[in-house]
């Protein structure tokens, strides 16, 4: 049993924990929510336990159709050891249908389908609120490099298979999620990050109703049960 050592880092939503090997953190998942770059706070009660075990059903399935992640052992409800990574400060967002900011930004109606989903990188930094970037900013700025670029914007595509499909069986259609890389010691880009109701869009494939950290961000109400339904979904899945 890895016991977690030192604080080192707190986040909005997690914090990580250092362990006895130096390629090993421990990740713990919090309660706490925050919406519009920390101007919105509140807790959701039970989203750190759902969010830790459903980033690592999650893991588990990708590793299983060929996604390297940084996940390896999950320890309790909210403690997970994940490998170390260096983390590339690019957060990446896949859309299947338009919604939240591009269709803000656009002027395009939420739900809009697209011909094919889409790839964004954002900036990952707090102060300037994750601005959109190209690949060029990517590449020229040495954030990652061109093949490093090809690697992430395949494993991402990659992702959005392996969930979308999955998530259509249990009645939820993937509308959009984030995803963060992360280097290894040996330089392999992994999967990082989590994967849950906080960093993905989800919407009932039948009734559209909203099952993720929107109910939140827009005060729609239900938030928990929204996170207690998509675990149930997710679980019931994977045959839980
Ligand atoms: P949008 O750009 O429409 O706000 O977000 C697109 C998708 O990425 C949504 O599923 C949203 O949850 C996720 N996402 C984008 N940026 C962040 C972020 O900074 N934190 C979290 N938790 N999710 C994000």
């Amino acid at each position: 049993m890895v016991e977690p050592g030192a604080l080192l880092y707190e986040g909005k939503a997690k914090k990580v924990y250092a362990t006895p090997s130096p390629d090993r953190v421990v990740v713990e998942y919090k309660d706490d929510a925050t919406a519009f770059n920390g101007q919105k706070r509140g807790t959701i009660e039970g989203k750190g336990a759902v969010n830790n075990r459903m980033s690592n059903l999650f893991f588990r399935l990708l590793e299983a159709h060929g996604v390297p992640t940084h996940f390896v052992e999950e320890l309790s409800e909210r403690r997970t050891v994940v490998r170390r990574v260096d983390i590339v400060p690019v957060e990446v967002v896949v859309r299947n249908l338009a919604a939240g900011s591009m269709a803000a930004r656009l002027g395009i109606p939420e739900g809009t389908a697209l011909r094919r989903p889409i790839v964004e990188f954002y900036y990952k930094n707090d102060e300037l609120g994750d601005p959109l970037v190209t690949p060029d900013h990517v590449e020229v700025l040495g954030w990652a490099s061109a093949e490093e670029l090809e690697e992430i914007r395949r494993l991402a595509l990659r992702v959005n298979e392996v969930l979308g499909e999955f998530l259509a069986a249990q009645n939820v259609r993937l509308v959009d999620f984030k995803l963060e890389f992360g280097r290894t010691g040996d330089g392999r880009i992994v999967l990082a990050d989590e994967i849950s109701p906080d960093t993905c869009r989800f919407w009932d494939l039948k009734t559209g109703e909203k099952l993720d950290k929107d109910r939140f961000r827009r005060d729609l109400g239900g938030v928990e049960q929204a996170y207690q339904e998509m675990m149930r979904r997710v679980e019931g899945g994977l045959g839980r």
